[in-house]
């Protein structure tokens, strides 16, 4: 089966075919910013058009929520012009065969947990620490995205009741206290004023405001980690993005984690698939879809 898969960020799509979990023809192009409807329904009219006759399926990584095939989010301003943009509709226009669309953060969920033993890892958690903090949740060797496309959205969990507001507009989410703008909030206020990059190097030289910053986020992360264990028996968690792949990031959440009570650990390793987790990891799911006969809304 022949996938023709789609990134969509908030600066850019990438587009490829995946064959046999492998990248072939990769694209990238900008995300409309003006004019946003109609630039999309009209990139994404180009896109289709490059790779018809190609495929046999289309698989749809996309920032935001999608629920129902529409694109949304928790703070739909986020999305600029594009909020509750029809994305399946726009793409059915062009094709007749089957359309999956999820989240990018669950995709890339999928591509971490693709090559798992599925009968040695079957609750799995993907969570990348980035610029904000999300995840993708694998439960009995499926991808919760029903029924509405919110599941995974782990950064929004609570942190410190007494912590910075979140973008969400909940006070104290894990987001809010371990992402990379919530590092820059801090390291901002520095004289001199740090970039989250510059804040990490002075945590390897053991600077010890940048440890304290860097610390609040990696304990944080821990303790969501602890809580995915205790909540859903998690037996695996892969931890990627930007500050989860800085250097020296991961080995203190696992120390955080090693320090609680036993039935609190789980296995936690460093995310494998970078730039092209989304497009890879939403073609393995739609074709699992397929293949199970789970209907694709
Ligand atoms: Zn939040």
């Amino acid at each position: 089966m022949r996938c023709l898969a789609l990134d969509i960020g908030g600066t850019k799509i990438a587009s490829a075919l995946v064959v046999d979990g492998k990248i072939e023809q990769r694209q990238q192009v900008s995300t409309p910013q003006t004019d946003a409807v109609n630039a999309m329904h009209d990139t994404l009219t180009q896109i289709l058009q490059q790779y018809q006759g190609q495929f046999d399926y289309v698989a749809v990584a996309s920032t935001g929520i999608i629920n129902n095939g529409i694109l949304t989010a928790l703070n739909p301003k986020n999305l600029g012009g594009l909020a509750e943009f029809p994305l399946k509709q726009s793409i059915a226009r062009h094709t007749d065969k089957p359309i999956g669309l999820l989240n990018d953060v669950q995709a890339a969920a999928c591509a971490e947990y693709k090559d798992e033993d599925k009968s040695a890892v079957q609750n799995f958690v993907f969570i990348t620490v980035s610029t904000g903090v999300g995840g993708g949740i694998i439960l009995d060797r499926r991808l919760l995205t029903e029924p509405n496309g919110i599941a995974g959205h782990i950064g929004h969990t609570l942190a410190d009741p007494n912590g910075p507001i979140c973008g969400c507009g909940r006070i104290g989410c894990v987001e809010a206290v371990a992402a990379g703008r919530a590092i820059e909030a801090v390291s901002k206020q520095w004289n001199p004023p740090c970039s989250p990059k510059e804040a990490f190097e002075l945590f390897r030289k053991n600077d010890e405001k940048a440890t304290a910053l860097i610390q609040r986020s990696a304990k944080a992360i821990a303790n969501l980690i602890a809580d995915l264990v205790i909540g859903l028996d998690v037996q695996k968690v892969v931890v990627g993005g930007s500050v989860g792949l800085a250097v020296g990031y991961l080995p203190l959440v696992k120390k955080y984690l090693n320090e609680m009570p036993h039935f609190y650990h789980c296995q936690v390793e460093q995310a494998h698939y970078g730039q092209d987790a989304g497009l890879i990891g939403a073609a393995w799911w739609v074709n699992d879809c397929l293949q199970q006969g789970i209907s694709l809304k």
